[in-house]
């Protein structure tokens, strides 16, 4: 296994998790990032950028969407650390679970907790690769967060007005709780 690689029972769980929220199909891919290159020795922890260019060597076919899913610490030069980052309008993004699982803060492991995390940190990479920013309303998936219990407070749904941009359901069926 390669750094960072993921255990494939959480990306089976992700895959199905994501099938029953998106209106595509969620392939898993057998493909490992190599995250070496862009491992910055200063920080101990991997570029993100450098990361998600790799997943466009070579680019997902035309109307595939690719999220790289790894267990390294990821940054961006003017954060201390990301849950991921992603092309806005593109078709590559990244998402890390290593500040997403509870152990990371101390807390005991919590198998759904961190399944709920990854799921809401893929939707919202998914988001800006379908070109979404950032968003206001406290619960939707694609409000920025910068540490898990952030993460706790988003819902793994989008809010009406970034659902319709993606031309999907709103969240209609949970019934908005919170929405500003
Ligand atoms: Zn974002
Ligand atoms: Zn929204």
């Amino acid at each position: 296994m390669r750094a960072g690689a993921v255990a494939p029972a959480v990306l089976r769980v992700l895959r199905q998790d994501l099938a029953r929220y998106l209106a595509h199909p969620v392939w898993l891919s057998p493909g490992l990032l190599d995250p070496g290159p862009a491992f910055d020795p200063n920080r101990q922890q991997y570029l993100a950028t450098t990361l998600m260019m790799a997943l466009l060597d070579p680019p997902p076919p035309p109307g595939l969407h690719r999220i790289a899913v790894t267990g390294v610490d990821l940054f961006l030069p003017v954060f201390t650390h990301v849950f991921g980052t992603a092309q806005i309008d593109g078709p590559v993004g990244i998402a890390s679970l290593h500040r997403l699982r509870p152990e990371a803060a101390g807390d005991p492991p919590d198998r759904e907790l961190l399944r709920h995390r990854i799921l809401k940190e893929v939707l919202h990479e998914l988001g800006h690769t379908f070109g979404l920013v950032h968003c206001r309303v406290p619960w939707c998936a694609m409000r920025a967060s910068r540490v898990p219990e952030q993460v706790d407070l988003k819902d793994a749904a989008f809010c009406d007005d970034c659902a319709q941009r993606l031309g999907i359901p709103g969240d209609g069926v949970r019934g908005n709780p919170g929405k500003e």
